[in-house]
């Protein structure tokens, strides 16, 4: 009886998730403040309740932003991922899906997806959760990964046997088609099929190594680059399912800070506005979503034309948007919650006034 009232809570709370008007959810994450920071003369993000944040803009005067869910700083990776696991879910009911974390460098997007070897993110325990889900529902399914780096512009295979650092910048690029069915390929990009949890851990794992990191003024160990994980569930036996192979992806944006305030220049000035240029296009097609624009400009970046057929009507997405909890942070604090504004309102369906 137990088993069953427990089986019951999970499928109110998937049929929540999957009732949604729109198909995007966003979730905010505000970073604790770490040891030897301090918040500034103000304390500028607060989490008034599970889905409201205060931004204190000076003494006198704040804002309040509204989102789906709203994580505190002393929330764990575990809680974080008990809201998220519902997308996980769709995935193997026959929806594609995406997950991308968002913010400025610094404020815990990679903590999120990766973890720490202690406090695992979100890629592995998806990974740990799509293996127990298929096994659990006694159909027969096949389980792929792959992983790349859109890095200035290009899109590089992470899982090909790599070349040394000094030689990396030199892999081919991957190109990407339309195909037949409306959705993308991507030419050549490595997708190994995986048996278990600790195979596919490996292979994340190994394609973490060769992300394109630098420093940056911004932060010692940014990510210059938006990392990416597809994984694909194609199963055999369930003619009821939407599609016969499904994908979730996965991504850890690069640092949407504004370029000029990282003092970039050269290589990592041009790393900064090829991230802002493909941020603003992902901003543009949610906004076409949105506006239920017949023209959605994914073509405009190689972000969107990937995530083209994980980011329509007919997936689930889930943006999880990460801030800083600092004063010094403040203006980019402003930008990430009022893009994350923009992009919640596609639940409330508006239609196109434009057109
Ligand atoms: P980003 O990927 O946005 O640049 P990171 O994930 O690298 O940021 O986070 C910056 C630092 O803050 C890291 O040392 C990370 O471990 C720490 N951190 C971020 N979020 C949290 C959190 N929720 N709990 C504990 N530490 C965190």
């Amino acid at each position: 009886a137990y088993i069953n009232q427990l089986n019951i809570q999970r499928r109110q709370v998937l049929n929540e998730f999957l009732d949604l008007k729109g198909n995007i959810r966003v979730f905010c994450r505000i970073r604790p403040i770490r040891i030897g920071e301090n918040f500034g003369h103000l304390r500028p993000v607060i989490a008034s309740d599970s889905s409201n944040v205060l931004l204190k803009l000076d003494k006198n005067k704040s804002k309040s932003y509204s989102f789906d869910k709203i994580f505190h700083p002393g929330l764990s990776q575990d809680e974080v991922f008990s809201e998220v696991e519902p997308v996980i879910k769709s995935v193997l009911d026959g929806y594609n899906a995406c997950i991308f974390a968002y913010g400025q460098t610094g404020t815990g997007k990679t903590y999120t997806m990766e973890g720490t070897s202690d406090s695992p993110g979100i890629v592995p325990r998806t990974i740990k959760a799509l293996f127990k889900q298929a096994v659990e529902s006694n159909h027969a399914f096949r389980i792929s990964f792959s992983m790349l780096e859109i890095y200035l512009g290009n899109l590089k295979d992470l899982l090909v046997t790599q070349p040394t650092k000094a030689t990396d910048r030199m892999l081919p690029c991957l190109s990407i088609h339309a195909d037949p069915k409306g959705g993308i390929e991507i030419e050549n990009l490595v997708t190994i099929q995986v048996s278990d949890f600790n195979q596919a851990l490996r292979l994340y794992r190994l394609g973490c190594r060769f992300r394109s990191t630098a420093s940056t003024n911004s932060n010692t160990t940014s990510s210059r680059s938006h990392c990416m994980i597809r994984i694909s569930i194609t199963c055999f036996d369930a003619p009821e399912r939407r599609r016969e192979t499904n994908k979730i992806w996965l991504v850890d944006l690069g640092g949407s800070e504004r370029v000029l305030k990282t003092k970039a220049w050269g290589r990592r000035l041009d790393e900064g506005k090829a991230i802002n240029l493909s941020l603003c296009a992902l901003g543009d097609v949610i906004n076409a979503l949105q506006r239920k624009k017949q023209h959605v400009p994914y073509r405009n970046s190689k972000l969107t034309q990937v995530l083209k057929d994980s980011l329509g009507q007919d997936s689930k997405t889930l943006m999880l948007v990460h801030v800083s909890p600092k004063e010094e942070d403040l203006c980019e604090t402003i930008c990430t919650l009022n893009f994350a504004t923009r992009v919640k309102s596609i639940h409330l369906g508006h239609e196109d006034s434009d057109e």
